[in-house]
């Protein structure tokens, strides 16, 4: 058997007594002819492995280079050096993959995040990314833990999607009719007839419409998969591909759905916290070296993890749009003409300034805003008794801005379909979601948060591009 290793990790974690372990990984650094600092990706901690002088070949001294891959088998001792807690010595070492270090992209020192982002492939290898990568992936495993701990059935909701009337965005179509000369009909429009498909496809930009056909079935359901929207928007904030959960609840309304969503967002944050704890420290740290070049008033007031914390032991703010606006149009930055887009008043759109505004210089927390008017948000949330609003709520987190958007679902099958002729969204290509409220209708609820908005707020990574192994963003699909 090749692969009997042992994670450096877990190695770190024993009492070396001189016991024989075996371990495999990549060359950090090597010094002296003597020591190589190795690292396996299970952890930024790197195992000091000792060669004994005079010990080993030359010629295999010189392969060993910065991200050399190594098999090295040895005796864990105690260090005698003051770094570490141990060292392996070494009594065999097989080098797997040699490393030209001329050619090697990475220097054993620090670069910038927009260079790492043009080596992405290689990006992994660095600290930084080596502990967002880990907490994306504990992230994405508390995400299910939380949902299946509570009975709710995870759905798999199409990524190529015949229906485009959810509208939370711009869609990429997909097709595979010839782009230089598509069948076309009699009045010279593209015949979609002819496509794979036999009509017109796109690719998802959100699974909610399909989650609330099964929530009406399994009582409660979440979605956590890939969605596309063609934004060109180039922000901190937006990718063209990310991926998004979102549960679906029958039998919840808004004050439901806004409960499950802030005890939702504290566990994941919680499980970090409890699994991920080095990794979150090593972020915290780079943080805090990063704002150290930022001007007194630019910088955080808490720390990364000071900051997790906060958020785990206080209650969001709940206000409602109305609420906000009132807050917003008081305030002396809106009064000084601070913000880009002034508040010109109830209905406006708030834009990313407001709810930034709201979240760090009001209220310094998370903040759930809702009932909004109806005429800025989509046909399917429920409209309230003023005439005026409904039931939607969104989360704004500090550093962050939106992180989760949602709803209570009109529910009222005259109800919904008045709303979507008032929206010009054909009933007829719907019949499918309309029978949802035709055949025993509950009241029903649910959101989508974000999954790299999330990981952007737990690492404290300022740009979305850096939370994604490989972003897809307007002009850019490399690897
Ligand atoms: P925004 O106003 O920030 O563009 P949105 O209103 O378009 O967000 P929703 O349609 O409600 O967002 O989507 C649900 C969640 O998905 C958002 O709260 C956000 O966390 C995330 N999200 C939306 N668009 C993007 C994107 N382009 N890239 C990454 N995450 C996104
Ligand atoms: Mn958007």
């Amino acid at each position: 058997m090749f692969n009997k290793r042992t994670r450096i990790k877990e190695l770190l974690k024993t009492e070396p007594t001189g016991q024989e372990v075996t371990v495999m990984g990549w060359v950090r650094t090597f010094r002296n002819n003597q020591f190589i600092a190795l690292n396996d990706g299970s952890t930024n901690n790197n195992l000091q492995v000792v060669l004994e002088l005079g010990k080993f070949e030359d010629e295999l001294l010189k392969r060993i280079t910065t991200s050399s891959s190594l098999k090295v088998t040895g005796n864990l001792v105690s260090s005698l050096g003051k770094g570490q807690k141990m060292d392996l010595n070494v009594t065999t070492i097989e080098i797997l993959g040699d490393c030209d270090a001329e050619k090697y992209p990475l220097q054993p020192k620090r670069h910038s995040l927009e260079f790492l982002r043009e080596i992405a492939h290689l990006r992994f290898r660095t600290n930084t990314f080596g502990s967002v990568f880990r907490i994306r992936h504990s992230l994405a495993f508390a995400i299910h833990k939380f949902f299946n701990d509570k009975g709710f059935v995870y759905m798999h909701t199409p990524i190529v999607t015949g229906s485009d009337a959810e509208g939370a965005g711009e869609m990429f179509r997909v097709s595979t009719l010839p782009f230089d000369n598509p069948p076309r009909n009699e009045d010279g429009s593209i015949n979609f007839k002819e496509d794979f498909f036999g009509r017109p496809t796109n690719l998802t930009v959100s699974g909610q419409l399909e989650g609330e056909l099964a929530a009406t079935a399994f009582g409660e359901i979440y979605t956590f998969g890939p969605t596309f929207r063609a934004e060109n928007s180039n922000t901190p904030r937006h990718l063209a591909e990310f991926w998004m959960i979102e549960p679906e609840m029958a039998f919840y309304d808004l004050e439901d759905n806004m409960n499950l969503a802030e005890e939702f967002i504290k566990y994941i944050i919680m499980y970090a916290m409890d699994n991920n704890r080095e990794d979150l420290e090593f972020l915290a740290q780079r943080l805090a070296d990063e704002e150290k070049q930022l001007p007194q008033d630019k910088r955080s007031e808490m720390g990364l993890i000071e900051k997790l914390e906060f958020v785990i032991n206080n209650n969001f703010e709940r206000i409602t749009y109305t609420e906000a606006i009132d807050i917003l149009r008081e305030s002396n930055h809106n009064k000084k003409k601070k913000f880009q887009f002034p508040i010109t008043g109830w209905g406006m759109d708030l834009q990313s300034e407001h709810e930034r505004y709201l979240v760090e210089k009001h209220f310094r927390k998370p903040v759930i805003l809702s009932n909004y008017p109806k005429e800025i948000k989509a046909f399917y949330m429920r409209q309230n008794d003023d005439g005026k609003t409904v039931a939607a709520m969104d989360i704004l987190a500090p550093g962050i801005g939106e992180i989760v958007g949602g709803s209570q679902r009109e529910e009222r099958q005259d109800k919904l379909e008045q709303r979507m002729k008032e929206m010009h969204i054909p009933l007829q290509d719907m019949w499918w979601y309309l029978d949802t409220r035709r055949y025993g209708t509950v009241p029903h609820a649910g959101f989508g948060l974000g999954f790299e908005r999330m990981v952007q707020f737990v690492t404290g990574m300022n740009n979305i591009r850096d939370v994604i192994a490989f972003p897809r963003t307007p002009g850019n699909a490399e690897f």
